[in-house]
């Protein structure tokens, strides 16, 4: 049994959630603008961000994901991943609203990402973020630290950690991509996280990333 750790924005999708939503309503300067900001911390950025969206119908939140499209052959590489065994699932700071949808379209067994907040239907502008770095002593400081989420998922799956896999796409994904066995940066956004692994895919198939797991099974 192993277990494979994928991020949402810019991994799974070719896009980036909040903008789609931003872009909608005009806010994507000021979104840019907060996570510029480098005198927040990340899960500071997450919670100003969340409530600029206050008023957001959810339905809205959930088209503005299905815009962005897909990674190429990603649900085939996420049915044979399943096909093999894997345990798949999606580790994401986006929000749950959105990146449960993904999920759902790809049959994923695990999902964590922040909880934004309705009410009757509609954004409040609060957030729920599930953290996790406080209890592991991780530095990421993120609205979701993923190394946190990724262990969490593992033992729960009973999984080892040395049959886990991460893949994503920005630093965000740093602490799960080195904490996995086999980390991989699929189509890195920065620096930081294509120097964190030695795994790194630069071609956008996720076809790649399968070949890459099959050929490091143990
Ligand atoms: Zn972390």
């Amino acid at each position: 049994m192993a277990l494979a750790a994928f991020d949402m924005d810019g991994t799974l999708i070719d896009g980036r959630l909040v903008f789609a939503l931003a872009e909608r309503s005009g806010l994507d300067g000021k979104v840019r603008d907060i996570q510029a900001d480098l005198r927040l911390a990340s899960h500071e950025k997450t919670k100003m961000i969340a409530t600029l969206f206050a008023g957001a119908v959810r339905g809205d939140v959930v088209s503005a994901v299905e815009s962005i499209p897909l990674a190429k052959n990603c649900e085939k590489a996420v049915a044979l991943l399943k096909e093999q065994g894997w345990k798949v699932g999606i580790i994401s700071d986006s929000y749950t609203v959105a990146a449960g949808a993904v999920a759902e379209k790809l049959g994923m067994d695990f999902l964590a990402a922040n909880e934004l907040e309705f009410d009757n239907g509609r954004a409040t502008g609060r957030v729920r973020m599930p953290m996790g770095w406080q209890e592991i002593a991780c530095t990421c400081r993120l609205s979701v630290c993923k190394r946190f989420h990724l262990e969490k998922y593992a033992k729960k799956f009973d999984v080892p950690v040395s049959q886990t896999a991460a893949i994503g796409d920005t630093r965000a994904d740093i602490c799960m991509v080195r904490r996995a066995a086999k980390g991989i940066a699929f189509m890195p956004k920065d620096d930081d996280i294509k120097s964190a692994t030695g795994m790194v895919v630069s071609e956008p198939d996720m076809m790649h990333v399968v070949r890459l797991l099959a050929a490091h099974r143990d």
